[in-house]
Parts: C-alpha cells; sequence; structure tokens
C-alpha cells in the first residue's frame, strides 16, 4: 500500500510475513534530481516484491535514489543490497554502518551467542535462537559500502532539509530524521506507537536502556508536528507518546527489582518471571526467538539497575547473575 503522506513524502507498506512487527514503513521522498529511500524490508521474498512493485507504482528511477537507513536491523537494511546501484548513496551511521555488514559476516551472532550463554540461555536454546533470528536469515547477503553520517549531518532532498539526529538506545547507532522547516520527524524505531521498541544489550553499548531515555529527552526538545514511525501508524502527538514510553520502563524497572527481591538470577530467568504481552500462558511456551528478545531486553534493565547503584553483577561459574543491593 502506497500512501503521499506530504508534498512528495510517500509511505509504502512492506509487509513482515510471520513477524510479530507486521509491516516496515519505508518512506519514499521525490526529489528532482535524486530521491531518498528510507529503509526497506527484509531481505526476504514477500519484503521484495513489495518494494519492487510499490517503487514501480511511484515510477522511481533507482540509478537516480539513494538510500538511508535509521538502524542496523534487518527489516530496515535487509535490500539495501538488491535496491542499491553503483551511483546510489547509502547513508547510515558510522556506528550501525559496520554492525550491518557484522550481521551478514557472522561476527554479530557468534558475539550474541556468547552473551546468551553468560547471561542464563541453555546452550542448545542459545543456538536454536541465533540460528532462527529473523537478522540471520533475512539480512543483506552480502556486505555493503556505506556513506556514513554523524549528528547534524544533512541531507537535501528536494525542498526538504533532514538532520541527522543521534538517538542511540534500540540500536547502538540509532539515528533520526528532522526536517526543521516542515517539523517532520522520521524516527525509525526510536519511537513507535501501539507497540514499545525493544531496548536490548549488544557488546557495542555499555548502557542501552540509559541511552534510549536520554534519546528520548533529545527528541521532547524538538518542535514536531509529525512523526513518521518504521513500524504501526503516524504518530501526532509525539510527546504524548515519549511520556508513555518513559513510563513504561519505569514499570518495567520496578518489575525487574521486584523479581530479584527473591534472590539472585540470571537474565534468562529474570525474563522468564516478567510479563510478557505475547499470547503463551508459560515462558516454556515461547518461542526460542521471544525468549532472545525478552531475555535481551531484560538485561538492559539489569543494566540500568547496576548503573543506578540498585543491582549488583556477580560471576559464577561462567555465568551472570544479578542481585539486589540492599
Ligand atoms: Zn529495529
Amino acid at each position: 500500500m502506497i500512501e503521499e503522506i506530504l508534498p512528495d513524502i510517500y509511505k509504502i507498506e512492506i509487509p513482515l510475513p510471520r513477524n510479530p512487527l507486521k509491516y516496515l514503513n519505508s518512506y519514499l521522498i521525490k526529489g528532482s534530481e535524486r530521491n531518498l529511500l528510507i529503509d526497506t524490508g527484509f531481505n526476504q521474498q514477500e519484503c521484495r516484491k513489495a518494494m519492487f512493485e510499490g517503487l514501480e507504482k511511484l515510477e522511481v528511477n533507482l540509478r537516480e535514489t539513494d538510500f538511508f537507513v535509521t538502524h542496523m536491523h534487518a527489516d530496515h537494511s535487509g535490500l539495501i543490497t538488491a535496491l542499491a546501484t553503483d551511483s546510489s548513496k547509502v547513508y547510515c551511521s558510522e556506528i550501525d554502518a559496520p554492525l550491518i555488514n557484522f550481521g551478514v559476516s557472522g561476527v554479530f551472532f557468534s558475539e550474541m551467542h556468547r552473551l546468551l550463554v553468560l547471561h542464563g540461555f541453555p546452550l542448545q536454546e542459545a543456538a536454536k535462537a541465533i540460528d532462527e533470528h529473523p537478522a540471520k536469515k533475512y539480512n543483506m547477503g552480502k556486505t555493503q559500502v556505506f556513506n556514513t553520517v554523524k549528528e547534524n549531518d544533512t541531507i537535501q532532498v528536494g525542498d526538504y532539509v533532514f538532520k541527522c539526529v543521534a538517538t542511540p538506545g534500540h540500536s547502538p547507532g540509532h539515528m533520526c530524521l528532522y526536517e526543521e522547516k516542515s517539523k517532520i520527524l522520521i524516527s525509525g524505531d526510536h519511537i513507535l506507537d501501539e507497540i514499545t521498541p525493544i531496548i536490548k544489550i549488544t557488546r557495542w553499548a555499555a548502557n542501552p536502556l540509559r541511552d534510549f531515555f536520554n534519546s528520548l529527552v533529545k527528541i521532547e526538545q524538538l518542535e514536531t508536528s509529525l512523526t513518521l514511525p518504521a513500524h504501526r501508524q503516524i504518530i501526532t502527538d509525539v510527546q504524548k507518546r515519549i511520556r508513555e514510553l518513559k513510563e513504561h520502563h519505569d514499570i518495567r524497572l520496578i518489575e525487574v527489582l521486584n523479581i530479584l527481591f527473591e534472590g539472585e538470577k540470571t537474565a534468562y530467568q529474570v525474563a522468564a518471571k516478567m510479563t510478557w504481552d505475547v499470547k503463551y500462558s508459560s515462558w516454556e511456551q515461547f518461542p526460542v526467538t521471544q525468549k532472545y528478545f525478552a531475555a535481551t531486553e531484560a538485561i538492559s534493565h539489569l543494566i540500568y539497575l547496576c548503573h543506578k547503584n540498585m543491582v549488583r553483577k556477580i560471576d559464577k561459574e561462567g555465568k551472570q547473575l544479578f542481585e539486589l543491593i540492599r
């Protein structure tokens, strides 16, 4: 489905089959000389079909099109190598660009496997969680040379001038685009409506939940009339959504503290006791990929609490446990 949101700004809905995110919003900005396409969908047949059909309807010449990847995740970067031509620029933050290529080479996943085991995942489950991870199955398939961008860099497309705003948290190098004149924010996965962006730990961020909170404050200070997120519906009141997201994580932090009140636990054990908005009635029923997302999000909350001196890490028999500082 294609929708013109504002003059020369189109939303192309890319289905994400068998994925709870349902679909990705790819945004095309048409310019007089060059177009800019923001985020692409997975390197998966259904995404590819929707994207190429959408671009054809909008009469887009890929040789006159540049790309912007808001962050490393494969539902945003997966189709880049299929779409970019040798005359295309592919913009991405200098932090996430190499991580996308690490996803293709496998470096990212061997590191995540090590983290899962350290945080209490049974060995077999950890291997399966990595094997079935959509980012392993549907990434770009080959590496890409990126045009890296940093805070305050600008990209002009037609009459629009987009400023890069670094918003780490959801990924270490997540970046939003802000258009000052029209007050449009392209928010990637930093701010979503209806669902909360996952904040998970990787080796490349020391305290992602703190980063996420700081990035929310940064966006709170921008005057925004319309926020275009990468999933679900367009947001008109971003300030309200920011308040809700902060509150959501505050409640989660209290929940984690309550779970640790029972005694020391691995992140895997904490995740098993947290409440998740899923259809499964018990932790045992969670598919391993859901366990992966739950446990990595639990770790980011535990690490945040460690930095606040409310929780401490303990190393025990090759595993990392967390306990309350009483
Ligand atoms: Zn994402």
